[in-house]
């Protein structure tokens, strides 16, 4: 999608004035934390994004500028219960308040419910982006059901059990008392 608003280098304040849209996808090789995750799978598959800004009144009235940012994307993995591969969809929306200064933001952050980031002229949206996809990550990635074939697996409700019932000593005992 072609815009005036460049995601990796944008105006922070400007784009919130005029209530800027920015809806788009990168390739997933585009960012490195999460190819590290991926191991260098999935390079081709897309992170697709939204970033809306506005301007806000804040407690004391006066104008805050505000991005919302939402943005999904599926990361190769390997599940940790059957070993194969497994797409790990990760999605967030979050808005962000913007202060003059880093120092701002920091001690504003402390205390608010939304995040509080410094004003930027030149603010990098896919970076900020891939912070918030890191942070999806779940600590185990693992498929919410293992395929099949998958050997050694633990738990598998239509898993036919084929060793023999284990004979009951306890059971046996209570055949040999009485007479049996
Ligand atoms: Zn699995």
């Amino acid at each position: 999608m072609k815009n005036d608003y460049d995601v990796r280098h944008l105006h922070v304040a400007a784009f919130a004035r005029a209530a800027g849209q920015l809806v788009g996808e990168e390739r997933l090789a585009r960012f490195d934390r999460l190819m590290d995750e991926s191991k260098g799978l999935g390079g081709e598959l897309p992170v697709r994004f939204t970033v809306h800004g506005d301007i806000r009144p804040d407690a004391a009235g006066a104008d805050a500028v505000w991005l919302r940012l939402s943005a999904e994307a599926d990361v190769p993995m390997t599940c940790q219960r059957c070993l194969g591969p497994v797409d790990v969809a990760l999605a967030f929306a979050r808005d962000y308040r913007f202060v003059a200064t880093e120092a701002q933001a920091e001690v504003e952050d402390e205390t608010s419910e939304e995040d509080v980031l410094a004003i930027s002229r030149d603010f990098n949206v896919l970076e900020l982006i891939e912070d918030e996809l890191l942070m999806e990550l779940p600590p185990v990635p693992k498929h919410a059901t293992c395929p099949h074939s998958v050997k050694f697996q633990a738990v598998d409700s239509d898993y036919v059990e084929e060793v023999p019932e284990k004979i009951n000593p306890f059971a046996v005992l209570g055949r040999l008392k009485n007479g049996q």
